[in-house]
């Protein structure tokens, strides 16, 4: 059978999986192309590795069953990956002409959101650096981006970030931000209005789609399927895509995995909250930005204390900033905490107890807890005493005096001290930090 035609047996397998899968199947296959039969294997021209992974995952075992009764033949599947980007977004006209009857208006961005002001860290690397490189070049190499992750920790930040820096390199662009929430609102009163129609343009003729909080279109069928169909719109017509929800898989129902699994196929990345040295970054950032002086030592505790929502962290900075300026005078912990004590999330926030500290501190430098208040002044003992003191002033709501008499009875300027020196030790070593943050972490464990 040396007349066999490539593009025939693909061509009638594909037909045939789309009986058997439904339209779903479309968006895997249609990016494909049959490019020749050597030694029977059939290659294929995919886009890029995701779809011949998640290909390979889905069908490559049906496509062969089907290879066969077509041809009689025992015809495997490689893929090729394309590289011929300029057939997916033109490199000369990147950006297609505006359509005249689309009502296409711009979006907003907020300016304060861009990838300038956003701060990386561990938690939020490779959702940086993904939406990064959509925005000089969307539509290639990650599409649809699925971006998720908890509440306040920098999805909408990013959004908008892609859209600012797209607007800068690709002034024509057509790039709209929008919520779920609005989508839906848009669509059913287009619905309402008669004019579906208009609706649809406008999100097709999109050259970038930013869609935000993905999870609201959960259970709202009608909105759900025209959200697919503008999806599938666009990416056959490789337009960026970036979809963010606040659902993390493991946490979703199968329902909520429905829908949201489609978008997986592209390019995922979570942000989870940040680690200390980032909230700590953040907020150097943030009172830099506003020109607000914060000494470290209330930075390290408003960090310590906030963390898992960015946004709490800003707020805080800011119901420091107001009351900064109306004292005028700098700042301290113990200011921070007072002003802080009521919005801060409960838990994180809550003071331990001083024993417990003593008790993991000496733990994880294998000394006795009554060394803690001794008067041993070798550095093995001496430094764990320290950082004692140090964490009883900002995990604690005692005073330096209170602590000192917990430890051993020490007048509080000896607590300063302590303090005064272990933070700069944070400040100068980033692996001091870390175990200083473990260490507050193990304390908060135990202390129930
Ligand atoms: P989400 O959409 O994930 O709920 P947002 O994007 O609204 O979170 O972020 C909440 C706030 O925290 C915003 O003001 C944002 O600017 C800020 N923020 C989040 N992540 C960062 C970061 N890595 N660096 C600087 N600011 C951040
Ligand atoms: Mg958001």
């Amino acid at each position: 059978m040396n007349n066999l035609n490539p593009k025939e047996i693909w061509s009638k397998a594909t037909d045939q999986l789309r009986v058997e899968i439904g339209e779903d199947a479309d968006l895997w296959l249609k990016p494909i192309e049959a490019l020749r039969l050597d030694n029977q294997v059939l290659i294929v021209k995919v886009p890029n590795r995701f779809f011949s992974d998640g290909i390979k995952n889905r069908y490559q075992q049906r496509l062969i069953s089907l290879f066969k009764e077509i041809s009689g033949l025992d015809i495997s599947l490689d893929y090729e990956i394309s590289v011929d980007l300029t057939n997916r977004l033109p490199a000369t006209d990147p950006i297609s002409e505006p359509v005249a009857q689309s009502d296409f208006t711009p979006s907003d961005f907020n300016p304060r959101y861009t990838f300038a002001s956003f701060v990386v860290g561990k938690s939020n690397r490779l959702a940086y650096a993904t939406a990064e490189v959509i925005s000089k070049n969307p539509g290639v190499q990650y599409n649809p981006f699925f971006l998720y992750g908890g509440v306040g920790l920098g999805k909408t930040h990013l959004l908008h970030a892609i859209g600012n820096a797209l607007r800068q390199f690709s002034p024509k662009a057509r790039v709209h931000y929008t919520s779920a929430e609005q989508f839906v609102n848009e669509y059913i009163n287009s619905l309402h209005h008669k004019t579906p129609d208009d609706f649809r343009l406008k999100y097709r003729n999109l050259d970038c789609l930013l869609i935000d909080d993905i999870q609201f279109l959960i259970a709202k069928e009608a909105c759900e399927q025209e959200f697919f169909h503008t999806f599938n719109a666009l990416f056959d017509s490789r337009k960026q895509i970036v979809i963010t929800s606040d659902r993390v898989p493991n946490e979703m129902t199968p329902y909520e995995r429905r829908l949201t699994s489609r978008f997986e196929w592209g390019q995922i990345a979570d942000i989870t909250p940040p680690d200390l040295e980032t909230r700590i970054a953040i907020l150097r950032k943030k009172a830099e930005n506003e020109q607000f002086f914060v000494p470290d030592d209330v930075i390290l505790f408003v960090a310590s204390t906030v963390k898992t929502n960015i946004r709490l962290l800003e707020g805080s900075l800011i119901r420091l900033k107001a009351f900064a300026s109306m004292t005028g005078s700098s700042l301290t912990v113990d200011d921070a905490k007072e002003i802080l004590k009521d919005s801060l999330p409960h838990g994180s926030s809550s003071p331990v107890r001083p024993e417990t500290i003593q008790r993991v501190v000496s733990h994880k430098y294998s000394i006795e807890v009554k060394d803690m208040k001794g008067h041993q002044r070798t550095a093995s003992i001496a430094m764990p005493r320290q950082i004692g003191m140090y964490l009883a002033c900002i995990m604690t709501d005692l005073s330096s005096t209170d602590i000192g008499r917990l430890f051993g009875d020490r007048d509080h300027t000896t607590v300063l001290h302590a303090r005064k020196k272990i933070q700069k030790m944070i400040d100068d070593d980033p692996f001091f930090l870390e175990v200083v943050n473990k260490l507050q972490s193990d304390i908060r464990a135990v202390d129930n």
